[in-house]
């Protein structure tokens, strides 16, 4: 019934555990004694099972040092309990191959700024029940076929039972998008997972899957694909925010974020200054065979200022606004300092002015240069309201920004889709 790499067990344990959580943990109190007494047992046991953090000492996770993705990559063995260097996970990587029991994956991105990452495959089953109970309020209590499709490592698990309440496939978008629809369309999924880019194009093609629950997940999502995607579909999109890293937050049954801070620990680090935004800082205190703690995420989040109606203690989150990489930075009118812009600014600027847009690229390409890309045949009148509102916008935060904006056919969404981006590395930053 079972594929032998997928620990339903596991998976159940997390999917019941979650369950019970929601109902234990009402209060933020409830929340941080939770949190504290799983921290301890981590911090006692799996971290030290490390030989990063082996024989330091550190009892409090205040005392740990803060890691980012660079000092992982460079001392990957220190922080996997296998002791896996990172030349081996690579070969593994490439090879399609792990070590017994574990998984060997690799974040999106541009080569050389890659994540490696290892997971056991207990550690990828508690994460699959545990996204399941988040996302599916009903389930099992009815049935669900879920299809989801990431960008890579489909093989993720095999379909965990057939002809049980849970049906799950995982979708590959290494063949590209075309065949998509018609392999959906044999499977029959009541829910459906994948990044905006995919359930954009599904929604703009003929063949459209009935679906009864839509989640985007993997990228940021924009309002102008979630417009597009719940008008076609006729469903509310709720969002899956993980990476590599984990499972981050996940759509509430009232339509909200909610960090998963019941699996890890969150620092908010705040933001660009004046941008409100803040960037996680997590510890996952319920994995072990890779030690994430005090690892700083390059997203930046914006926080809703009131707790959620749903009465979740877990954080609400407004919006995954971007990356830190994707804050753009231009000279100030009288020149003597540099003026932060983030994505969400830019984006929201565009769209305000011109609301039938269908899409756009941003682009900073110098030190005071910014590139805008609209579909060709952008009627005069949107492409000057653009040009109007922008113009305005940099008035307004006194920056100093060559604008030029051109009709071009917009790049495919092969990689992730990031429409504000800057391709030109400040020198110092
Ligand atoms: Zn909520």
């Amino acid at each position: 019934m079972t594929h032998p790499d997928f620990d339903l067990a596991a998976a159940m344990g997390a999917f019941l555990r979650t369950r019970w959580l929601q109902l234990r943990l009402r209060s933020r109190a409830d929340l941080e004694a939770y949190q504290a007494g799983r921290i301890g047992q981590w911090l006692s046991q799996a971290v030290p099972a490390v030989s990063f953090y082996r024989a330091r000492g550190w009892r409090r996770l205040a005392d740990l040092p803060v890691t980012d993705k660079a000092m992982l990559m460079a001392c990957f063995d220190g922080f996997n309990r296998l002791g896996l260097t990172a030349e081996a996970g690579w070969a593994h990587f490439r090879a399609g191959t792990a070590p017994p029991g574990h998984h060997v994956g690799a974040s999106t991105g541009t080569s050389g700024n890659r994540g490696l990452y290892v997971i056991s495959a207990r550690e990828r089953a508690q994460w699959l029940g545990t996204m399941l109970a988040k996302t599916l309020p009903h389930f099992p209590f009815e049935r669900a076929r879920v299809a989801v499709i990431l960008p890579q490592n489909a093989a993720l698990y095999r379909q965990p039972g057939r002809g049980s309440l849970l049906s799950l496939r995982f979708f590959d978008l290494h063949e590209g998008f075309d065949g998509l629809p018609g392999r959906l369309a044999a499977y029959r999924p009541d829910t459906l997972v994948a990044p905006p880019k995919v359930l954009r194009f599904l929604a703009e093609e003929a063949r459209l899957p009935s679906v009864r629950r839509l989640f985007s997940g993997a990228e940021v999502l924009d309002p102008m694909d979630r417009g597009v995607i719940e008008g076609r579909f006729g469903v509310t999109l709720g969002e899956i925010y993980m990476a590599t890293e984990g499972l981050l937050a996940t759509t509430c049954r009232h339509g909200r974020l909610h960090l998963a801070e019941d699996v890890m620990h969150f620092e908010l680090e705040p933001g660009p200054a004046g941008s409100g935004l803040v960037s996680p800082v997590i510890s996952d205190f319920s994995r072990s065979a890779q030690i994430m703690a005090r690892y700083r995420l390059n997203d930046l989040l914006r926080l809703s200022s009131s707790p959620c109606s749903c009465g979740s203690p877990l954080q609400a989150v407004e919006e995954v606004v971007g990356r830190n990489d994707d804050v753009l930075s231009f000279p100030s009118v009288e020149g003597r300092r540099r003026i932060a812009i983030t994505p969400d600014i830019l984006r929201n600027s565009i769209l305000n002015a011109a609301q039938g847009l269908g899409d756009f690229r941003c682009m900073q390409v110098s030190e005071d240069a910014l590139v805008v890309l609209l579909p060709p045949g952008t009627e005069d009148a949107t492409r000057r309201a653009v040009e109007y509102a922008l113009l305005a916008l940099f008035q307004r935060l006194g920056a100093r920004v060559l604008l030029h904006i051109e009709e071009k056919d917009l790049p495919p969404p092969i990689a992730k889709l990031r429409r504000v981006s800057r391709a030109f590395e400040e020198p110092g930053r």
